[in-house]
C-alpha cells in the first residue's frame, strides 16, 4: 500500500491557490482580534483573510501600501508568540526564518483541522495501446531508485486546453496523482512519447517546486531541468511533440 500522502506544509510567500472560504463559519469576532494584533505588531494596516486550502497555510503580499494576508482558520487559535511569528514572517527584516520554523511546527500541531484531500476517481492505467502502470513502474526502477509513490491513470475528460499548448500531463501534489491526456493511447503515439511525458510528471515529485526571486514558487527548477534534458529520449520525445502532436488531438476531436 502506498504510503498515505500528508499535506504539503510550505508557506509560500506568494499566493498560487485560489481561496477556499472555511467550511464552517468563521468567528468574525475572532478574526478581527488577531487582525488588530498582526497590524498593532507590524505597525501597518493589515488586511486579513481566513481559509480552508489544504497545501499553503500562510501567504501574503502587499497591495496598494496595505499588507493582505491569508492564513489558514486553524491560525484563529494562534497565541501571542504564533501571532508574533505571522507577523514576522510578513515582515522582511524581522527574525524571517525562526518565524517560519515557529509556524511550521505550529502547523504540524494542527495538521488534523486541515480538511483531507478529495479523494480522486478511479482511474484506469491500462489504455487500448499504452499501459500507463507498466511505463510507470519501469522509469520507477530505472531512474528514481522505485522511490517515487504516485497512482496513475489516463484522464477520462480531456485536460484543459491553454491557447496554443496542450497539457499533455499532470502531477497533483495533493493527492500523488499522475494523469495522461488520453488522447496519447492512439497506436501513432510512440512509447518513448508517452515514456517521456510520464518521466516529466514523476520528476515533480522528486524535484519539488522551490521559492525564486521575490517569492515566487518556482516549478520547474534548474535541478528539475537537469534532469528532464539527462533522459535520453529528452530530444526525440520533444521532436515528436512538435511535429506530431497538433494533428493527433485535432483528428480527435
Ligand atoms: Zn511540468
Amino acid at each position: 500500500m502506498p504510503r498515505r500522502p500528508g499535506p504539503q506544509l510550505q508557506l509560500f510567500t506568494e499566493r498560487r491557490e485560489p481561496l477556499r472560504v472555511a467550511a464552517r463559519a468563521v468567528d468574525e469576532q475572532r478574526v478581527e482580534e488577531l487582525r488588530a494584533r498582526l497590524s498593532s505588531r507590524l505597525g501597518e494596516p493589515v488586511v486579513l483573510s481566513i481559509h480552508d486550502n489544504r497545501s499553503t497555510m500562510v501567504s501574503y503580499r502587499r497591495e496598494q501600501g496595505r499588507l493582505a494576508l491569508r492564513v489558514h482558520h486553524m491560525f484563529l487559535a494562534a497565541d501571542e508568540a504564533i501571532t508574533a511569528a505571522l507577523a514576522d514572517f510578513a515582515a522582511p527584516r524581522r527574525g524571517r526564518r525562526q518565524a517560519g520554523r515557529l509556524l511550521d511546527a505550529f502547523i504540524r500541531r494542527h495538521q488534523s483541522v486541515i480538511r483531507p484531500p478529495r479523494p480522486m476517481a478511479r482511474m484506469e492505467p491500462r489504455g487500448r495501446v499504452h499501459d500507463l502502470s507498466r511505463i510507470f513502474h519501469a522509469l520507477n526502477e530505472r531512474y528514481f531508485a522505485g522511490a517515487i509513490e504516485a497512482s496513475i491513470g489516463w484522464s477520462r475528460a480531456p485536460l484543459r486546453r491553454r491557447r496554443r499548448t496542450i497539457k499533455m500531463g499532470v502531477y497533483y501534489h495533493d493527492t500523488r496523482t499522475i494523469r495522461v491526456h488520453p488522447a496519447l493511447d492512439h497506436p501513432t503515439v510512440p512509447g518513448y512519447v508517452v515514456e517521456f511525458i510520464v518521466y516529466h510528471e514523476m520528476l515533480h515529485q522528486a524535484c519539488p517546486a522551490e521559492l525564486g526571486a521575490g517569492g515566487k514558487k518556482l516549478v520547474h527548477t534548474d535541478a528539475f531541468r537537469a534532469r528532464e534534458r539527462a533522459h535520453p529520449d529528452h530530444d526525440r520525445a520533444l521532436g515528436w511533440e512538435k511535429a506530431n502532436l497538433e494533428q493527433l488531438l485535432a483528428r480527435r476531436r
